[in-house]
Order: structure tokens, then C-alpha cells, then sequence
């Protein structure tokens, strides 16, 4: 009896069609497929949280952990009202490709926490990132799964989960987190590798494109840990940043709006909207525009069969994960649109998090620059491996990344055989 698959909606039936696809190129048989589609371990838990003023609250919370083949699990936390465990299973497996094609030594993982960070208090948040924390303790470490900041996550989010883990092992350890503070052991660079790594990535499109920084243009979708930071470093190569958008609205400037006084202006008031320098557009419009790169940093799932035939861009750069469905890809593909997808556009912060386990397990810091040069070399190689790989095979960029990933995760399988 052959093996088939059931079939998924939303970014799980997105990322099952990648690797079903790549599969297929590969020629591997059901036995390999199902290995590479199933999730090795899941938890659900429940996560009951003492408000501040003093009801009670349950939250559902996941942590999915895809692969461990080529070492430990590895990736972010969500806290986002909507999550659930198809998303974060979709969001583990490409966790898994996008370590593999990086070539850091790790699975991939994710988990996530439905609940909306901005409804809560800061201890409200502390609590409940403790209780889950203490929830999934016993899948997580530093060699088993390492958690990162992912969406409505942060540096101090990563400071709870090592203390409460520190706490039940009763020593310190700062390996299982990346995207700590610095104070605690994380990375000079983490902070914005993510967003150096976008940025880096859409001036090589932009280059093999033919397309000259300082006469470009760009829309970004999100002002988060990866936005806000992307939109600055294509700013700073000369970029003009017409559009920007977060969960409040978005703003247009024909001649680029001024990324460090509208990073000061959410500063000050937490959004995007009321910008002095810019003029409100509806945030639909942002994916549209007449610009060259489309920067979507946001959620996944943006780029549909609805919008996909109106894009403008040349390029789109995948700062999000999964931010462009299956039926949009093809349709961008097929209008010529140079699509650079999440695996490889946004995988400097998971590069990052490997310098930061590594410094923290060697208990040395490397100096930014270093951390810098480092990423800035693997980056490029990962986008020179695609770029090779699918001119010779006329594959997309997707279909590349997809099909070199998946291939370095069946070899270590096979290398390490079946137990028993
Ligand atoms: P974040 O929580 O820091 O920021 C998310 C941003 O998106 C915010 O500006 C928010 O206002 C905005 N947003 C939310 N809903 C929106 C909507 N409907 N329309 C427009 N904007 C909206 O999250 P982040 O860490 O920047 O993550 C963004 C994306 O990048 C996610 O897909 C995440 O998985 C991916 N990613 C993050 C990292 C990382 O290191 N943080 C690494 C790789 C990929």
C-alpha cells in the first residue's frame, strides 16, 4: 500500500506541496516521503494563566519538533492569538530546510502560544511564558530544542524561558535559548541578523536582476524584529523604502520615507500610523505597489490567488515565513517575478542563533563584526548554492532551496539508518 498524505489547508498544505514537490524531483520513494513529512515529536499543553486582576485564563500552547536528524531541534516561539498546531507544524518543517540549507548543524522546530501579547501585561506575559516554559521543559535543552524570538516574542521573553529552565536544572544554562539579552549570553548581532540577512539577500536579487541599489525601490510589510531593521539596512544601501505597514495601518512616501525618524516615531508611539513624513495608504495596497522589491515581514499567507496578478514588484524577498501561498507562488512565477523564499531570505537570524550556541557553549564572545562577516559569508554561499542549483535544473529558487534542503536531511537519515 502506498503512503498518502492527508491533505492540509493554510501553510501546512503549503509547505506539505514544497516538499511533496522535491520529493517527486528527487525520485524518493513513499517510505523517505512520509519520514520527511512527519513531525518527530509534538506537545500540546494547556497554559493557564492569574491575570493581574485576579481572573483566571487558559491558553493553548505547541511546541512541534520536525526533524533532529542533522542535530538539535531548533526554532522560534510565536505568541500570536491565532496559532495553532497545523501552523506550527508547517513552520517546524521549514525550520528543518532552512537549517539544513544553511548548513547549521540542526533539525527544526517551532512552538507557539495562541495568545495575543498585546492584551496582556508584562508580568501577565512573564507568567505564562514561565508556565509554558515549565510545560515543555522536558523536550527542551540545549542539545535537544532551542527556542528563539519569533512573533510577539522577545529578548526578555528568551531571559524567562532560561531562567525557569535554569531554575529546574539548578544551574545556569544559556545554551537553550538564542536571542537572549546580551547581558545574559546572547550574540553582539542577533538582534538584527534576521533583518541583515533580508536585506543582504535582496541586494543580491536586486544585483543579478540588474536592478542598481541607489536607483531602487521597495515596500516592506511589518515593522517588527525583522522589518523594522530590513527596511533600515535596504534604507542605508540607497534604497528608497516607499511603504511601510504594520497591524495598525501603513505609510507611503513617493520619494522614500525617512526609516530612522519613522524607527524614532514608533519609539515614541508604538505604530507606524500618524508618521510626519508620510501619507496613509491602506495596507492592502503596500503588496501592490509600483515598486521594485516587495519586502512582506509580517505573517504568513499575504500573497494570495487574490493579489498575486496585482503585484508590481520584480522581486520578492520573503522576510516572513510562508507569506506567499502555493497558488500565489505560481502565479508570480509565472508573470516572471523573481520569488527569494523564506528559507533562504530570512534565515540570518537562525545563523545567528547557531554563533550565539556556539559562543555560549564555548563561553566566548565574538566580537560583532566577526559575527557580522560570518553571516554575511554564509548567507552568500547559501544563495550562490540556490542560484547554481537551479540554473542548471530550471527550477525556481523555491523549488532549489526545497530540493538541496531536503536532500542533505535524507542523506544524514540514511547515513544514520533506522533504529532498531
Ligand atoms: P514581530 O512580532 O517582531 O513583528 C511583526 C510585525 O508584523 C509587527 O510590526 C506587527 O505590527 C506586524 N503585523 C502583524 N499583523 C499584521 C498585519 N495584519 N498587517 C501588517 N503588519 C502586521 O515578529 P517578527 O519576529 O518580525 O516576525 C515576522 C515574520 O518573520 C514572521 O513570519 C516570523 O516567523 C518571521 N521570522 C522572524 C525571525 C526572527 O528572527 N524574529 C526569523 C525568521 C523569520
Amino acid at each position: 500500500m502506498t503512503w498518502s498524505q492527508a491533505v492540509a489547508e493554510g501553510p501546512l498544505g503549503d509547505a506539505h506541496a514544497q516538499l511533496a514537490a522535491a520529493v517527486g524531483h528527487l525520485g524518493y520513494d513513499d517510505g523517505t516521503h512520509q519520514m520527511l513529512a512527519t513531525p518527530r515529536r509534538e506537545m500540546q499543553v494547556a497554559v493557564p494563566l492569574r491575570r493581574e486582576d485576579g481572573s483566571t485564563a487558559v491558553y493553548s500552547g505547541y511546541r512541534v519538533q520536525h526533524n533532529f536528524s542533522r542535530g538539535p531541534a531548533k526554532g522560534g516561539l510565536r505568541f500570536a492569538p491565532n496559532v495553532d498546531l497545523d501552523e506550527v507544524r508547517a513552520l517546524a518543517m521549514w525550520m528543518t530546510w532552512k537549517c539544513a540549507l544553511l548548513d547549521v548543524p540542526y533539525g527544526g522546530a517551532k512552538g507557539g502560544v495562541a495568545i495575543d501579547p498585546r492584551a496582556h501585561t508584562t508580568l501577565e506575559l512573564e507568567r505564562v511564558t514561565r508556565r509554558y516554559t515549565s510545560e515543555i521543559l522536558p523536550i527542551i535543552g540545549p542539545e535537544v530544542d532551542i527556542p528563539a524570538p519569533d512573533m510577539g516574542t522577545n529578548e526578555q521573553t528568551m531571559a524567562w524561558i532560561m531562567d525557569t529552565y535554569s531554575a529546574a536544572m539548578g544551574h545556569t544554562v544559556p545554551g537553550v535559548v538564542t536571542g537572549k539579552p546580551i547581558a545574559l549570553g546572547g550574540s553582539l548581532g542577533r538582534a538584527a541578523a534576521t533583518s541583515r540577512g533580508v536585506a543582504h539577500i535582496a541586494l543580491l536579487a536586486m544585483e543579478a536582476q540588474g536592478f542598481k541599489a541607489s536607483h531602487a525601490s521597495a515596500a516592506v510589510q511589518g515593522f517588527g524584529k525583522v522589518g523594522r531593521d530590513a527596511a533600515r539596512f535596504l534604507d542605508d544601501a540607497g534604497v528608497a523604502v516607499r511603504a511601510v505597514s504594520d497591524i495598525d495601518g501603513a505609510v507611503f512616501n513617493k520619494e522614500g520615507l525617512d526609516i530612522f525618524a519613522l524607527a524614532k516615531h514608533v519609539d515614541a508611539t508604538g505604530t507606524v500610523v500618524g508618521f510626519e513624513g508620510s501619507e496613509p495608504i491602506d495596507p492592502a495596497e503596500l503588496l501592490t505597489l509600483d515598486v521594485d522589491v516587495l519586502v512582506p515581514a509580517a505573517l504568513e499567507g499575504v500573497l494570495t490567488g487574490a493579489n498575486a496578478g496585482a503585484v508590481q514588484a520584480r522581486i520578492v524577498v520573503e522576510g516572513a515565513n510562508g507569506p506567499t501561498t502555493k497558488e500565489a507562488d505560481q502565479i508570480l512565477t509565472d508573470r516572471g517575478v523573481l520569488m527569494v523564499p523564506d528559507i533562504l531570505a530570512n534565515a540570518g537570524g537562525v545563523v545567528v542563533s547557531y554563533f550565539e550556541w556556539v559562543q555560549a557553549n564555548m563561553a566566548f564572545q565574538w566580537s560583532e563584526q566577526e559575527v557580522n562577516s560570518r553571516l554575511k559569508e554564509r548567507m552568500t554561499k547559501a544563495w550562490r548554492d540556490v542560484v547554481a542549483f537551479a540554473g542548471d535544473r530550471s527550477l525556481t529558487y523555491r523549488e532549489a532551496a526545497t530540493i538541496l534542503a531536503v536532500q542533505r536531511v535524507t542523506e544524514a537519515h540514511r547515513l544514520r539508518g533506522l533504529y532498531p
